[in-house]
């Protein structure tokens, strides 16, 4: 389902080596989907292997599943 969108978020922050999950938080937020309104979305961050950049926090929102991220 998501994997479409996924593939673009690995893409365009150089993410394409890591294809295992390392989940290092995983909760649910009251945020707002931009696609669809939604409000409520669960999030969770990653460490990237390029060190210097530090964490991503990933939301997908819980309506219909629209990936987002801030870094
Ligand atoms: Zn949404």
């Amino acid at each position: 389902m998501l994997s479409c969108a996924w593939h673009d978020i690995r893409r365009e922050l150089g993410m394409e080596i890591i294809e295992e999950h390392t989940v290092m938080e995983y909760s649910k937020v009251n945020k707002k989907c931009e696609k669809c309104g939604h409000g409520e979305a669960i999030y969770y961050t990653r460490q990237m292997r390029s060190a210097d950049k530090g964490k991503t926090t990933f939301y997908t929102c819980t309506g219909y599943g629209h990936p987002s991220q801030e870094n």
